[in-house]
């Protein structure tokens, strides 16, 4: 069996771990530059906010329930997650990270009349050690499992935790759920199967698998089977390595000059290769791209990769090469509204190959690097920087209502008094 492990409305709920003022209110966190409701609490969906809903499009709404608007926190909540899925490792014998508020635990070995009180305990400790409520479906197959969380998710009987072990319960559950709620099927795909007549997952849980695939692709037809019980999605315990690391962001206001756009990418490379360092890799090309605004004026978007001739995690490196290319992409009179980097062909470190040639002093780099880590890990983000970068430039966003990195920055540690 699988169990999925959901976070409930997972940003909202880690801004109230830290202001529990906020319980019991309708919650929203935006997206980047404040523009849309990235997350509800249920309050807010009871008012009918939408997901993705634009902020000027509710704004009567918001005053009328005075509700609260948080800007986005990513680096919090990627640190909130962390936390959640470090508990789920604890506690089960096998995890798959599915993404920052869900993941996958393999169950298989553990008797039937265990299962469900084991996801009892599960969520009371991830409640109780991180503040985060989570819901668990449990199944034979992820795409199930999935279906069973939403589920516990919805219905307060479940407590949390809800087992489809029966194919009365497979029945119940996928008869009341729409075909375009199934894992894995989209939005054209559920038109399609809803003119079909297949507007329910059982409906669709009851075709031919072989013909499903005729009809649409070999993808379908796995969730078909797995809708039947069957198996088709491996559980991967430990993801790969990550293929790539991208840094971008929107500017707050069109970014005009050459300088500014450098102090953007060069912090978006330092933030890359921060990463790189963590997980103990390192890469051996960089994207650098930039772009203004499609809705203003005529688009104008250029990028240019850069590869290198050795693989490094080190940002001096990474800034030099970024700089370059930031020189290439730029245009005189464009207004820029969004700049990123993505770092690739990223391998471990353990990987590297020593080159002759290398004018680049390896050791130095490391004790460097690791020097300038520690300091901005222990006296807070950007303490030690390179000039080429600057964290709170012009380009910066608007994030008028953004809460406090609680968990990774010690001084905006939350007090007690
Ligand atoms: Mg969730």
């Amino acid at each position: 069996m699988y169990a999925l492990v959901d976070c409930n409305n997972f940003f909202v709920s880690c801004e109230r771990v830290f202001r529990p003022s906020l319980n019991n209110r309708p919650v929203i966190v935006l997206s980047s530059n404040d523009g849309c409701a990235v997350a509800r609490s249920n309050e807010a969906k009871a008012l009918g906010i939408k997901m993705g809903a634009p902020v000027f499009k509710i704004q009567d709404i918001v005053k009328k329930h005075r509700v609260e608007c948080i800007s986005g926190n990513l680096s919090f909540y990627g640190d909130m997650s962390q936390r959640v899925m470090s508990v789920l490792r604890e506690m089960s014998p096998a995890i798959e990270v599915y993404s920052v508020d869900e993941a996958f635990l393999d169950l298989s070995g553990i008797p039937e009349h265990e299962l469900k009180p084991l996801c009892q305990r599960i969520r009371k400790r991830v409640k109780k050690w991180t503040g985060i409520p989570v819901s668990i479906g449990i199944a034979p197959t992820k795409t199930l499992a999935k279906a069973a969380a939403s589920v516990a998710k919805k219905y307060e009987e479940a407590e949390g935790v809800y087992l489809m072990n029966s194919l009365q319960a497979r029945r119940s559950v996928l008869q009341r759920m729409d075909v375009g709620d199934v894992w894995g099927v989209g939005r054209k795909l559920s038109e399609r199967f809803t003119y079909m007549g297949l507007n329910t997952a059982w409906k669709l849980s009851e075709c031919d698998p072989a013909h499903i695939r005729e009809l649409t692709s070999v993808v379908t037809q796995k969730t078909v089977l797995e809708l039947q019980g069957t198996p088709c999605y491996a559980f991967g315990e430990e993801p790969d390595h990550r293929k790539q690391i991208i840094s971008s962001r929107s500017f707050g206001e069109p970014v005009k000059d050459l300088k500014t756009l450098k102090e953007a990418v060069s912090t978006f490379v330092a933030t890359g290769a921060e990463k790189l360092r963590s997980e103990g890799t390192e890469a051996r090309a960089i994207t650098v791209y930039a772009s203004s605004s499609p809705f203003k004026g005529k688009y104008y978007a250029n990028s240019t990769l850069i590869t290198l001739d050795n693989a490094t995690s080190d940002t001096g490196v990474l800034t030099k090469q970024a700089m370059k290319g930031v020189d290439e992409i730029f245009k005189q009179g464009v207004g820029f509204k969004k700049a990123g980097i993505c770092l690739h062909d990223i391998q471990h470190k353990s990987a590297h190959q020593a080159d002759l040639f290398s004018v680049v002093d390896n050791k130095r780099s490391e004790s460097l690097m690791t020097a300038m880590d520690k300091l901005n890990s222990t006296m807070g983000k950007h303490t030690l920087r390179f000039g080429t970068s600057n964290p709170n430039g012009k380009w910066r966003n608007l994030c008028k209502h953004q809460s406090p990195a609680y968990t990774s920055d010690w001084a905006q540690l939350l007090v007690v008094k």
